[in-house]
């Protein structure tokens, strides 16, 4: 098999695990509506920005999704998509865990994502990823020192107004 036939599928699996997490994280987690358990989990995730020590249902959502892309002939598909969401499920720990990241892809990444906790949570719903929030112009580019601010700065200074980030938290 060319190397192509190898990199396409397990590429097209990443892919779409970042565009999975994405939805999930714009349309369930912050469901306004969302009373169901990811959402109650997602609030007291970015009450606590604590992350659990076992998302026990979204690696058994994931797992499920791979074996459906392998059952479907598509393996490779399946592999690229695990290995992203094993990716995102480090990527996110280590932001929480990690204050004085090395790199720039972890200092940028940190940056993204406590931009989304601690600034706007209606923006930066990728964590691995800026792409889809470009796609779907949620994007916004990490302040200056978002990674470094205090994180008991959260929702200061949020675009829609003081507060309205607090009270989501709070589940109104
Ligand atoms: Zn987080
Ligand atoms: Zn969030």
């Amino acid at each position: 098999m060319p190397v192509t036939g190898v990199v396409v599928p397990v590429a097209v699996g990443a892919a779409l695990w970042t565009l999975a997490e994405y939805l999930l994280h714009r349309f369930d987690m912050h469901s306004r509506a969302g009373r169901g358990e990811t959402a109650r989990a997602h609030r007291a995730h970015h009450r606590t920005l604590e992350v659990p020590a076992l998302t026990l249902g979204t690696w058994v959502g994931a797992g499920l999704v791979a074996l459906a892309f392998a059952a479907g002939g598509e393996p490779l598909v399946a592999v690229g998509w695990m290995v992203a969401y094993v990716g995102y499920e480090l990527t996110h720990r280590l932001i929480h865990v990690d204050g004085r990241p090395a790199g720039p892809y972890r200092r940028w990444v940190r940056a993204h994502h406590l931009h989304h906790h601690l600034v706007d949570a209606r923006s930066n719903y990728g964590v691995t990823s800026p792409a889809w929030d470009v796609v779907f112009r949620t994007y916004r580019r990490p302040r200056a020192g978002a990674g470094a601010a205090g994180e008991t700065e959260a929702g200061k200074g949020e675009a829609g107004g003081p507060g309205a980030h607090a009270r989501w938290r709070r589940g109104r």
